[in-house]
């Protein structure tokens, strides 16, 4: 989407403060705050906004764009891209210039908010981190500002051409007139937001008559479905929005549910359509009329990612904890920055040859005090961001940089990694674990290991993951099935991911020696890998016992405290030389 051209005045005026506290704290001559649309560039400044078309492929916000994190040149006439770079050599004369990208909620670049001045300045003066926090800011503003006016262009009080519904600022009236009413009255209203599912694939097969034909009879099924009372909107694109003076029940968002998914015969064709919808009412949630919408559409967000064809309510308190996750998040993002990010490794043992095979790298987030956090701590918060993509790809240059190291070493161990199999739907991920190991010896790529959990994926992402795993493991590379038996689809994974090792759920072992239903699971899992030709792994070996009825078992390798917790590299070196001498 074409960001560039979207910016109301309002939201200009905010982006304007937040620009200007960026230059009156870093003390420089100017702050710029740019947006890059698909083929434009606007650019807002101290003059005003300028708008250009294609960015500059020489320009700083270019530059910024491609680094994809804070870019900084202390001094451009010693920057051998920028010393002769008319706007250095001439005027205005910049010299020093530092930019961090501005990201959209799935994490792509769509602009940046740089610093610039007429002098150099080492960078080492100063901290960026108010840099970061105001990106951040527009980040939200810019946010807040497409949820609630997308599509743009429509005009205050009118019916919608097509739907003869009222439109997007016929709603935004109405919902501030009721809003304002049920406060008066102490009574209720639900905000219920529609998004067709799939409905750009009628578009797409058909032409946009068909696509017309099928949005109209939605609008009157929807006014069929609801009371004379309630309010039905067509916001554009494929979403209506619902206003109600009670609490929506049950009982009519399946309804309207129904109604949508009833097939509906066009001219030529029969339509099958599902939506899904998002749901919040005040005063349960006390909100103005914009926050009422916005709400309505997070928890529609929530109902698509649940699986589409269903209605999510938004909850005020759930909303709190994403705020939280919104801070974990960008806490991790600068840990990254910081390289407060580390791997532990945790050795493994083999139970045949009595030695240390490798490691598994586990994460530790290693903050400024020195207190250290274990992933479960910040881990599940970006969960599905772009941001657990980019830790993916952080763990496996460490992951490398460590078996580099082994290596130089003259050790045999070898190294594996924990991956998120959602990460295998991202190309940047892909790319960036082949671009990296197409440049290593094939044997580097053997004693690399991505341990890869199961999780609730559709099919058609399962088939996608495993094509890219399969492509992965062409380069050479181990696969672990990870946590294995815990989750409900173990066994077709197993067909799915045509995996070397299996590793054995830690829960499992720690409960063996007392709780026979563990025990049964463990030795059908070694079992299940002796006659799949895999290799058993048990984690959580705890103490001798267990290590000693693992053996009786036939399992191939033990990973626990037993033997050591993760540790530094260095550490988890010199542990591995002790374990060896004393064999
Ligand atoms: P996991 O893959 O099952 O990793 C094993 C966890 O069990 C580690 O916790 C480890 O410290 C702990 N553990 C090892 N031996 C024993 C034992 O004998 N007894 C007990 N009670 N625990 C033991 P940790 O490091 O807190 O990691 C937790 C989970 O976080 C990991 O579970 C893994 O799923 C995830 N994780 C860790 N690092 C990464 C990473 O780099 N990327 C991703 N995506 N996930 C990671
Ligand atoms: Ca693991
Ligand atoms: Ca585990």
């Amino acid at each position: 989407m074409d960001q560039t051209r979207q910016i109301d005045t309002l939201t200009e005026q905010r982006l304007d403060r937040v620009r200007w506290i960026a230059k009156q704290h870093y003390k420089v001559t100017d702050a710029w705050f740019t947006l890059v649309g698909s083929d434009r560039q606007w650019c807002r400044n101290s003059e005003g906004s300028v708008s250009t078309d294609i960015p500059d492929a020489l320009s700083f916000t270019h530059h910024t764009l491609r680094h994809n994190e804070l870019f900084v040149i202390e001094d451009a006439l010693r920057h051998p891209e920028f010393a002769n770079h008319p706007q250095v050599v001439g005027s205005p004369h910049w010299r020093f210039f530092a930019g961090v990208p501005i990201r959209d909620i799935e994490g792509g670049s769509i602009g940046t908010l740089c610093l610039v001045h007429t002098s150099p300045i080492p960078s080492g003066t100063l901290n960026f981190e108010m840099l970061h926090v105001l990106a951040h800011q527009i980040e939200d503003e810019i946010g807040r500002h497409l949820l609630i006016q997308r599509p743009p262009g429509l005009k205050l009080d009118q019916l919608d051409a097509l739907t003869g519904l009222p439109d997007r600022g016929l709603l935004q009236r109405l919902m501030r007139e009721e809003l304002a009413l049920a406060r008066q009255s102490q009574g209720n209203l639900s905000v219920c937001l529609i998004n067709l599912d799939g409905f750009n694939s009628i578009n797409e097969s058909h032409d946009t008559a068909a696509g017309d034909a099928v949005l109209k009879v939605i609008a009157d099924r929807l006014r069929d479905a609801v009371r004379r009372k309630d309010v039905v909107t067509y916001l554009g694109g494929d979403e209506f929005a619902i206003i109600l003076r009670d609490v929506l029940q049950p009982a009519i968002c399946r309804r309207i549910l129904d109604q949508i998914r009833t097939p509906i015969q066009t001219e030529e064709h029969v339509h099958s359509l599902t939506a899904s919808m998002g749901i919040t009412c005040y005063p349960d949630d006390e909100a103005d009329a914009d926050a009422l919408l916005h709400h309505a559409y997070q928890a529609m967000y929530s109902a698509k990612e649940a699986g589409k064809n269903g209605y999510c309510y938004f909850d005020p308190k759930l909303h709190h904890s994403r705020r939280e996750r919104l801070a974990i998040a960008r806490d991790v993002r600068l840990a990254l920055s910081q390289q407060q990010l580390e791997l532990f490794y945790q050795p493994a043992i083999d139970y045949h040859l009595d030695t240390v095979t490798g490691f598994e790298g586990l994460l530790r987030w290693r903050l400024p005090s020195g207190k250290i956090l274990p992933p479960g701590r910040f881990l599940p918060q970006i969960e599905h961001t772009w941001l657990d993509i980019e830790i993916g790809k952080y763990v496996i240059d460490k992951a490398v940089t460590a078996i580099e190291e082994i290596m130089r070493r003259g050790l045999p161990y070898s190294v594996s990694v924990n991956v998120n199999p959602s990460s295998f739907l991202d190309s940047g991920f892909v790319d960036h674990l082949h671009r990296t190991l197409a440049h290593h010896d094939q044997s580097l790529v053997e004693r690399l290991t991505l341990e890869i959990l199961e999780s609730a994926s559709p099919q058609e992402d399962m088939d996608t993951i495993a094509a890219n795993i399969q492509a992965c493991l062409q380069l050479g590379l181990q696969l672990s099935l990870d946590d294995f038996g815990t989750g409900q689809s173990s066994l077709s994974y197993l067909r799915t991911f045509p995996t070397q090792k299996i590793k054995i759920d830690r829960s499992f072992v720690m409960g063996m020696l007392d709780n026979p239903e563990d025990e049964a699971i463990v030795a059908a899992v070694i079992g299940l890998s002796k006659s799949f030709n895999r290799q058993s792994i048990a984690e959580g070996v705890e103490n001798v016992s267990i290590e000693a009825h693992l053996k009786d078992l036939g399992c191939d390798i033990g990973q626990g405290f037993y033997y050591s917790p993760a540790l530094p590299f260095e550490e988890a070196l010199q542990w591995a030389d002790n374990y060896q001498r004393q064999r």
